[in-house]
């Protein structure tokens, strides 16, 4: 493990068998379609490879970039979309693939989002959630896991942009982001 991490919470292995899961569940629900898997970066870059990976649908890829963390742990006002899709949405069906849930900000502003550029449906995949953190009602349509409340880093996930290659989850130890 990482000198900086606290304890892993959930292992390659766990993180590896959830993801087909997740897979399986869109494949199921998107059988005979083609729908537009997005990938709201840079936090969901790792779970969106292996998501779409482990896949049988044909899906075409996407990506954007939605941010309210600057080199912080608390997220700081109203998300912001950072980059756009290459492509049009409209009347496709959506697979986002978010990395976590926490306020929910984020969510309400991506499924608004989507909403204005007239897709014709949107399915969210969370890797994990914080309900304990909700400011607003919303939900993803599957989500992988459900955590405590902590501050995580790996699998895609940052402090500052570091921690984001580590294969495992973990909670980052506090002396790393608090200081006096
Ligand atoms: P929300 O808008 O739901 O409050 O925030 C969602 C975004 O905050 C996530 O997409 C993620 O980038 C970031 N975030 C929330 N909790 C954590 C965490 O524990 N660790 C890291 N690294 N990012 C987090």
């Amino acid at each position: 493990m990482h000198e900086d991490c606290e304890r892993v919470i959930l292992t390659e292995e766990e993180i590896a068998g959830r993801v087909k899961e997740a897979a399986a569940w869109l494949d199921e629900r998107f059988r005979g379609t083609t729908p537009v898997a997005v990938c709201n970066l840079k936090g969901s870059a790792m779970f969106f490879c292996d998501l779409v990976r482990a896949m049988q649908t044909d899906v075409e890829l996407d990506f954007m970039a939605v941010s309210s963390y600057g080199n912080d742990t608390i997220a700081a006002g109203r998300p912001k979309i950072k980059k756009h899709l290459f492509s049009s949405v409209a009347g496709r069906d959506v697979i986002l693939a978010e990395d976590i849930v926490d306020t929910g900000r984020t969510l309400v502003t991506l499924r608004n989002f989507f909403e204005e550029r007239g897709a014709k449906s949107l399915t969210v995949v969370t890797l994990l959630d914080k309900p304990s953190r909700r400011k607003v009602n919303v939900s993803a349509d599957f989500t992988c896991f459900t955590i405590e409340d902590a501050f995580i880093v790996g699998y895609g996930l940052d402090y500052a942009e570091k921690y984001r290659n580590l294969p495992y989850i973990a909670i980052l130890k506090r002396e790393i982001y608090e200081h006096d």
